[in-house]
């Protein structure tokens, strides 16, 4: 961002950093006797994967490349994030997936799911059958067999077994990630934010190839402190407040971030999964660790639940916390969970909050680009 400060520009740079350094760890796995699990997505519980000394890479598909390639297999008309993620795989051109020992699938959407089976001709994958009724005690009990069952799977491939002392030092390590994470996220509440939300999006995703967290909060810590020291001395005007949610988003997958932020706008709340989602609620370490790991995920607001209530009452307290002027919906073309979904958020912003809701749904082409630029400066001079 222009107006970025540059003591806070200098703090950055190490995030952007840490892919080089997550390869160099995953290329030293093997000799150090620690295998790496693939994941997909924001249920797959990375406490328990680490607590067996596992590394866990997010495998998430942003790039629009390897779609052709995924197309050979799959049909066209399925969401860019499941193609771009499947033609990495088979075009064997993605070096974490390569890395990857197994995969820790879930039967999230359909299309997820059944490339979750495909690819079990490529790799070892367990995939975590998800019910989709959070609030439901059968399916909480459910979940919780699921995350024994992957407990059983992950000591087979290790040959070692997860301890109460490994799991709670995971936890708690991730759980402070987390809070730093949110505090960081909590700064955009700002007048003027201290940074852009494609700057805050970098963070966030990066958190996805921190193989060593210690080391990841201290780079938080300092990025914290860099953003405190030099308080009230960035110059900026005032930019029409944008929160984003919808589809899962990161670099590469960031277009209407970019559009957003290119004609003036700030995006000053993420809710998707590359941004709050999956970050803004603490596990508990008091009672039974599996199970409140288990329930921790269940918990996940992601539109694959049904009814899904609790996305809902978080965009809308997102709306008052960072004073948003307008909401923006960003889906991906065939994903039904999150276009279908729209109509509640819609609904739901525009009478309890207030605020206008805007519709984008894209790929991964640019090819749109320009005519998602012209709806979105039409929408924001209104604002
Ligand atoms: S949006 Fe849902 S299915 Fe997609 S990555 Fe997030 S939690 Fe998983
Ligand atoms: S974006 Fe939608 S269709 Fe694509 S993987 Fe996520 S939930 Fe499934």
């Amino acid at each position: 961002m222009e107006n970025t400060h540059p003591a806070i520009a200098e703090a950055l740079l190490p995030f952007h950093r840490l892919s080089e350094i997550c390869l160099a760890h995953l290329a030293e796995a093997p000799e150090n006797g620690n295998k790496v699990a693939g994941v997909y997505c924001a249920f797959a519980p990375e406490e328990l994967i680490r607590a067996l000394g596992i590394l866990p890479v997010s495998l998430c598909g942003k790039d629009e490349k390897p779609i052709s390639v995924a197309e050979t297999h799959l049909p066209a008309a399925l969401c860019p994030l499941i193609k771009s993620s499947y033609g990495f795989a088979l075009s064997d051109t993605c070096p974490y997936f390569a890395a990857s020992d197994v995969i820790i699938g879930e039967t999230t959407c359909d299309g997820k799911k059944k490339m979750f089976e495909l690819m079990g001709k490529m790799k070892p994958v367990h995939v975590m059958q998800l019910p989709y009724a959070v609030d439901n005690s059968s399916a909480r009990t459910f979940w919780r067999e699921e995350i024994l069952r992957l407990k059983t799977f992950l000591e087979k491939q290790t040959a070692r077994k997860v301890t109460d002392a490994a799991l709670t030092e995971q936890i708690e390590l991730i759980n402070l990630r987390n809070s730093k994470l949110m505090k960081l996220a909590d700064m955009m509440a700002a007048d003027v934010p201290p940074i852009s939300g494609r700057e805050l999006l970098k963070v966030m995703e990066s958190r996805n190839v921190a193989i060593d967290i210690a080391s990841y909060n201290g780079l938080l810590d300092n990025l914290l402190s860099t953003i405190d020291s030099v308080a009230g001395k960035t110059e900026s005007k005032k930019k029409p407040r944008i929160l984003i949610t919808g589809c899962p988003m990161g670099s590469g997958s960031d277009k209407v971030m970019k559009i957003i932020e290119d004609l003036g706008g700030i995006v000053v709340a993420q809710e998707h999964c590359g941004g709050l989602k999956s970050i803004f609620r603490h596990i508990d370490t008091g009672t039974n660790l599996l199970n409140s790991l288990a329930d921790h995920y269940l918990g996940t607001p992601c539109a694959c639940m049904s009814p899904n209530t609790r996305r809902l009452d978080y965009l809308l307290k997102l709306c008052e916390q960072f004073t948003a002027d307008a909401v923006i919906d960003a889906t991906l073309q065939n994903c039904h969970p999150y276009t279908v979904e729209h109509q509640s958020v819609a609904t739901l912003i525009e009478e309890k909050a207030g605020i206008p809701v805007f519709h984008v749904n894209t790929g991964y082409s640019p090819s749109d680009t320009e005519q998602i630029r012209v709806r979105v400066e039409a929408f924001l001079e209104m604002l």
